[in-house]
């Protein structure tokens, strides 16, 4: 197969050959019986997520591993990890092989399942993480997400323990105590609605804590999600004496601020902006735009977190945190780093495809685009504004906040190994 006329990290037009799930030949002037007009858009190495909710085994009604790798294929994504807190947990070899051949079966996507760090998620045993990486999943992801690894004992020996696979411990730093019944950001915002705040300090602190028990074992860590302005500057800190330490932030907390949840265009306390960390403030979204330009941040994970109509649709204290991601993130990276300057599409490939494949340790995604590279391609139409429509996911949920808003770029073609799954926007 032939893609004529893409502009490969938005660069002059070429063709590109596939074979045998490879790129064969980049050049000008190719041509076959089986081509496919790439129109001029921009090529990217097929966009790997670090972070994302199927929800299969157990909450099939918000999302299965066939309609999160739909949604993954439709948003330009040729990967994914597949977080722990499902129903069972994925804290055993079983679980995870569970999830993997699902994945094989099903996905429109490759899912490398995450597993738990700690038995059930509880916080107080750690799960069989070595039964985990030696299995046929071959996890090198960690991650109780959903919940945070406070006790700093089991924290460290997770670290030790991963060392011996390469694996990497990806924490969802929160202190339980310092955000008990908390609602929404503390601050102004919060102070006015009278719902419980969310101290930033509940995240900085188990951040500042983790890189020093990472730098202490000589291991990695990996943080999930940051939200504040505080946490950039001690993994600006953390990174500066050299230890190995990487993070990632949502699109929506590179957007949107906690001054919807009092006024927005679908009105005050909508749960649709409920999400875990939570939407901070303007000087937050400003801090990590930056931090992920100058590399303090090093990639963009979408948190992609389905949840059914039942579970969003209520009143604010009850409603379930989380937002879908998948089919809107590169739309939003867009409207938020590139139109404003701050990252070409050489730097977006590199937080949404190459580095996020080499912390989740896959060979096979995030190559650059040249001959002899895995045919794992994204092409995507920047030029394009389209008003967001949630009737129109491939996800089995609609909890977006950009219901109505309109946001750029459109994702023309996926290709997995040579293989497309979307096409002309579309489904394959
Ligand atoms: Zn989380």
């Amino acid at each position: 197969m032939i893609i004529r006329n893409v502009r490969i990290l938005g660069g002059e037009p070429v063709d590109v050959r596939l074979a045998d799930g490879m790129i064969a030949e980049i050049r000008q002037g190719l041509d076959g019986p089986e081509s496919v007009d790439g129109a001029g858009a921009i090529a990217l190495p097929g966009l790997v997520d670090l972070h994302t909710h199927l929800r299969e085994p157990g909450r099939e009604d918000a999302e299965t591993v066939q309609t999160g790798t739909q949604s993954a294929a439709r948003g330009g994504y040729t990967a994914v990890h597949a977080m722990a807190n499902t129903s069972p947990v994925a804290d055993t070899a079983g679980v995870v092989e569970q999830v993997w051949r699902l994945g094989r079966e099903f996905g429109h996507c490759d899912v490398h399942p995450v597993g738990a760090v700690t038995v059930g998620l509880e916080g107080r045993q750690l799960a069989e993480l070595g039964a985990m990486a030696d299995s046929a999943a071959r996890v090198r992801v960690f991650s109780d997400d959903g919940k945070c690894v406070d006790d700093a004992v089991l924290m460290r020996r997770a670290l030790e323990y991963v060392k011996a696979f390469d694996g990497v411990v990806a924490q969802h730093a929160q202190e339980p105590r310092l955000t008990s019944g908390a609602q929404m950001n503390e601050g102004v915002v919060s102070g006015r609605l009278g719902l419980t705040g969310w101290p930033a300090v509940a995240e900085e602190a188990v951040i500042a804590r983790d890189c020093l028990l990472a730098a202490h074992v000589g291991s990695r860590l990996h943080v999930c999600h940051v939200s504040t302005a505080g946490s950039v500057e001690i993994l600006r800190w953390a990174k500066s004496k050299g230890w190995n330490v990487t993070a990632e932030v949502t699109p929506h907390h590179l957007l949107l601020t906690d001054d919807l949840v009092e006024e927005s265009p679908v009105g005050a306390y909508n749960p649709i902006y409920k999400v875990n960390p939570p939407l901070r403030t303007r000087a937050d979204v400003e801090a990590l735009r930056a931090a992920l330009a100058d590399g303090t941040i090093d990639v963009v994970a979408t948190d992609h977190a389905p949840h059914p109509v039942e579970d969003k649709e209520t009143e604010w204290s009850a409603a379930a945190m989380g937002m879908v991601g998948l089919e809107t993130a590169l739309s939003v990276v867009q409207e938020a780093m590139v139109e404003t300057g701050l990252l070409d599409w050489a730097g977006v490939a590199e937080r949404m495809s190459v580095v996020p494949a080499r912390i989740g340790r896959l060979a096979g995604h995030g190559q650059p685009l040249q001959a002899g590279s895995p045919a794992n391609i994204t092409l995507y139409d920047p030029s394009v504004r389209t008003k967001v429509d949630p009737s129109a996911f491939a996800s089995k949920s609609r909890n977006t906040p950009y219901e109505g808003m309109t946001l750029p770029g459109r994702v023309v073609a996926t290709f997995l190994r040579g293989r497309p799954t979307v096409l002309e926007g579309k489904l394959v």
